[in-house]
């Protein structure tokens, strides 16, 4: 029997607000241990939460870009469990009534559906490798806010779950919310995944793969645990329900407790925060303030700008670098511009990307990239003289013009008529042979002797101007 593998995502997106979901403490990543706490965040006796309004406007602008219907009073629940980074006993959450409901992404031709997304605090953090029987904890991350995005088991593969949260990270980037770092742990995913025989219309019992953060170890997990399910089915045993973890040197999930029912939390209503009221005009104002989308920049790219899928996806990644590219589409002709995407996409986002850069903030003026595209589109310099020298010329020195790099680096094309002259006389007489051969009508040895000449002058002797005057001389030459 052929199985299928059902995947659903729990993903927490951290919030890059200054401060806190209920208070004013910083959020800053690799402060010291414990020092971005507050009586709130400690949960000392008596302290109230407070909502950050930031918060709330960013997991509105999700749901909007993710097309999910905002809900204009959602609740805050508490969910009751003790871990020693949780000080207050409980979580801030959204249970009853998330903030966003459905929505989807586009993946490729397939859509995944988004169930909800909610807010939420998050917690502390246990570092339990820093002493041999001491565990630590860093309250620095309690409090901070989460936004945690449900989506429906729609995802089929390791490769597609890859690409959705490609997707959710290019997003969370795009509309400011998040830093989007899984290194850094501001975007996690937890996995669900079970197998279905193939054309079951039912979902098999699944397993939760917990905390991935890294999207490399994500796949390997997922690997693995489609195998592991696979093979004890194949024995006719069931797959137990439960919370596995991955263990990144064995390249292996293993259990680590059954997966707890919704009753074990003891959801209930939170008494210290009224409802989120998000008035139409507050509704509105947050609408008009979110950016064109990147789908759309890449759809505009592709049907008003003749961009192939591939180039459009590329120079659609981050926000600013989008913008920039086509802000020069409206100020660069038509035949120029697509040079200019050719040279963004094979010089200078490679080159940004050693460098620690983005090519919108480089100090290149838009005008001297013309400047360089000029000097190819009139033969004055060779499209591979320009990719080669003159455009890591320009990166090194950006204040200065392209046409005086060029110049100094003597990579302009020359037609001065007496230099050609004498280069093509010195080609002409060291293949006397070949000549004669030309003259009785072999036409093609004209691309050796132009080979030759381009060699010689170092790819300087303008082409056009080089092959008139060979073909003249090759006339006369006895
Ligand atoms: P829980 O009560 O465990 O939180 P939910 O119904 O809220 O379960 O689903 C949590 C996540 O698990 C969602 O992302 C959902 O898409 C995914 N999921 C649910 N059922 C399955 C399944 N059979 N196989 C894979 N993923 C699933
Ligand atoms: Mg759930």
């Amino acid at each position: 029997m052929k199985y299928e593998t059902v995947i659903g995502l729990e993903i927490h997106v951290q919030l890059n607000t200054r401060s806190k979901l209920f208070c004013s403490d910083p959020v800053l990543f690799g402060a010291p241990p414990n020092t971005q706490v507050s009586p709130v965040s400690l949960a000392h006796p008596g302290t109230l939460p407070y909502l950050n309004r930031t918060a709330v406007e960013y997991a509105v602008r999700l749901g909007l870009a993710l097309g999910s219907t905002i809900d204009r009073a959602s609740r805050f629940d508490r969910k009751n469990y003790f871990y020693p980074d949780l000080p207050k006993g409980y979580q801030i959450t959204q249970e009853r009534r998330p903030i966003c409901v459905g929505g989807q992404v586009l993946i490729g031709c397939r859509t995944i559906r988004i169930h909800h997304i909610h807010l939420e605090e998050d917690a502390g953090k246990s570092i339990h490798d820093q002493h041999p029987i001491e565990s630590w904890i860093d309250l620095n991350r309690a409090g901070v806010p989460l936004l945690e995005i449900v989506t429906e088991p729609d995802l089929r593969s390791a490769e597609e779950t890859a690409l959705f949260m490609e997707e959710i990270r290019r997003l969370v980037r795009w509309i400011g919310i998040s830093d989007g770092n899984m290194e850094e742990g501001s975007l996690r995913c937890d996995v669900n995944i079970s197998l279905r025989p193939e054309g079951s219309t039912t979902y098999g019992e699944r397993c939760e793969l917990k905390n991935m953060n890294s999207m490399r170890f994500a796949k390997k997990a997922i690997q693995f645990e489609q195998d592991r399910q696979l093979q004890l089915l194949k024995k006719g045993e069931t797959i137990p329900r439960q919370t596995r973890g991955f263990d990144q040197e064995s390249g292996q999930t293993y259990a680590q407790r059954d997966k707890e029912e919704a009753h074990d939390y003891r959801y209930f209503p939170e008494p210290d925060l009224p409802p989120v009221l998000i008035s139409e005009e507050w509704f509105r104002q947050i609408q008009t303030s979110l950016p064109i989308l990147p789908r759309n920049y890449q759809t505009h790219f592709e049907e008003d700008l003749g961009m192939t899928p591939q180039e459009a996806q590329l120079l659609c990644q981050e926000r600013r670098t989008t913008e920039w590219v086509k802000q020069a589409s409206t100020q660069l002709p038509a035949p120029l511009f697509k040079w200019f995407t050719q040279l963004i996409i094979q010089k200078i986002l490679p080159w940004c990307a050693e460098n620690g850069q983005s090519p919108e903030t480089l100090p290149v003026p838009l005008s001297s990239w013309r400047q360089v595209l000029e000097l190819i589109q009139s033969e004055q310099i060779s499209a591979s003289a320009a990719y080669q020298k003159l455009v890591p010329a320009v990166l090194a020195s950006p204040q200065r013009s392209p046409e005086e790099l060029a110049k100094q680096l003597e990579l302009l094309h020359e037609a001065d008529e007496a230099w050609l002259a004498t280069i093509i006389d010195e080609v002409l007489q060291r293949f006397p042979e070949k000549v004669k051969e030309y003259q009785k009508g072999k036409k093609n040895l004209i691309g050796l002797f132009m080979g030759e000449i381009m060699r010689i002058s170092k790819g300087k002797a303008e082409p056009k101007s080089t092959q008139q005057l060979l073909q003249k001389k090759l006339l006369q030459e006895k």
